[in-house]
């Protein structure tokens, strides 16, 4: 209903925008802009493609540097013509190769852009920006506040749209998942302030658009790399860091803290759920992934900011925290282990997965006096393997003993059950 509601706005929307008149002048600005946007998804399709595969929510896209300009200089019109154009021919190069993104998700996405151009479109003509723009001489302060409030417009529109489509759909972990996260904001930010340049430049001589394609491709690529940089460093199935990355920062940490005065600590924990081959047995693969997601999201609900969740591998988990006392080590554990005692997930045939539980083994550094990480691993390894040979569903300390108080009942029970 919402998707279907977006898009015949956009329709309506653009009926309205024949109302306007469309001067001849504008026609060259439109070609212009058309073949610009052409040039730099042609020029980055395999970028975009193979930014797909890695890309989270929401993906920021780069068209609407042209979109933008668009919006700016061009009646509404056009500026929606441009936006058919672009999703289509971006379509045509990048979604009609991707199978788990059907087309309608492309018409979706063409409606919410339509919505946002247009939105940017208005504040350009109510401003007199637009007018300014068409006749190549924008003039101060009042036009800047335009160029700012066309751009916010966009903005807004098309980040709601998108945050509520996300909502309705996959049940983001966190705000950052719906409106992206603050380097994905820079990055629509950027595209947008280029959009208006290229509005500016077009002003004087649409020409001026074109060496604005080269700026687009290389933002382009830098994008990428950052993108498989994380990649890199995220376990695909959880979201957390994987084994590789988790342990560099663990290494890092463990440096800094050695260097600091006497008394800086570090934490390290090692957590393996209780029988989960059960739970594969019992529900099937699939559900034991989507378990170890949501036990993911338990875990990092449960530690500090600044604290590192890593997957160590099947269903172990590894927890750096930077700066822990012994006790707050033990009550972050217990939290956890409560947070997961609390995850719920649904098979999908009618069954129920509830009343997980999790072995922690901690160690802290220098009451645990080991000098790397593989030592310190080692012995919350030696813990963790005590909480399971003592009943598991518990938290034991390496070089010291303690036994959950919450566990009898929970401990006998087998989770999936
Ligand atoms: P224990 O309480 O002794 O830890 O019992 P357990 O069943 O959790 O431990 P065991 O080592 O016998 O089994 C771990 C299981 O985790 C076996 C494997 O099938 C499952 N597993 C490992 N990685 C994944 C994964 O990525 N997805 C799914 N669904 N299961 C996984
Ligand atoms: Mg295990
Ligand atoms: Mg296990």
């Amino acid at each position: 209903m919402y998707v279907l509601s977006v898009e015949l706005v956009a329709v309506l929307a653009t009926a309205a925008t024949t109302a306007w008149p469309v001067p001849a002048g504008s026609w060259t600005t439109f070609a212009v802009l058309v073949a610009c946007a052409a040039l730099h998804l042609h020029s980055s399709r395999w970028i975009e493609r193979v930014r797909r595969d890695h890309s989270h929510l929401p993906h920021v896209d780069l068209c609407s540097i042209w979109l933008v300009a668009g919006a700016l200089v061009l009646p509404p019109t056009l500026a929606v013509a441009l936006v058919v154009l672009v999703y289509a021919h971006r379509w045509w190069v990048v979604g009609r190769w991707d199978a788990s993104r059907p087309p309608h998700r492309c018409v979706f996405t063409t409606s919410m852009m339509v919505l946002a151009t247009l939105a940017a479109g208005a504040v350009a003509g109510a401003t007199g920006l637009r007018d300014h723009l068409q006749h190549g001489r924008p003039t101060g302060a009042l036009d800047l506040a335009g160029l700012v409030g066309a751009g916010a417009a966009h903005w807004l529109v098309n980040t709601a749209l998108v945050a509520a489509v996300i909502l309705l759909t996959v049940r983001p972990r966190s705000v950052k998942d719906a409106v992206g996260s603050g380097a994905d904001n820079l990055l629509e930010a950027g595209q947008l302030a280029m959009g208006g340049f290229v509005a500016l430049a077009v002003a004087l001589w649409p020409g001026f658009a074109l060496p604005m394609v080269v700026a687009a491709v290389a933002l382009h690529r830098t994008v990428l790399i950052h993108q498989l940089e994380l990649a890199a460093r995220t376990d695909a199935k959880t979201g957390l860091l994987n084994a590789e990355a988790w342990h560099l920062q663990a290494k890092l940490e463990l440096q800094r803290t050695r260097q600091q005065p006497p008394g800086a600590r570090v934490g390290l924990f090692m957590i393996d759920v209780d029988h989960f081959k059960d739970i594969n047995d019992t529900h099937g693969h699939q559900t034991g992934d989507l378990v170890l997601r949501r036990i993911a999201v338990a875990l990092e609900c449960a530690v500090r900011r600044g604290d590192a969740v890593g997957r160590f591998g099947g269903e172990e988990f590894a927890v750096l925290l930077p700066g822990v006392e012994p006790d707050e080590a033990v009550a972050i554990a217990e939290r956890m282990r409560s947070e997961v005692h609390r995850v719920l997930v649904d098979d999908g045939e009618g069954g129920v997965v509830a009343g997980l539980t999790v072995s922690i083994g901690i160690a802290v550094w220098p009451e645990v006096a080991e000098d790397t990480v593989e030592g310190l691993l080692a012995a919350a390894d030696s813990a963790l393997y005590e909480a399971k040979r003592l009943g598991r569903d518990q938290v034991q300390t390496a070089g010291g003993r303690r036994r959950s108080p919450w566990t009898p009942a929970a401990r006998s029970e087998r989770p999936g059950v």
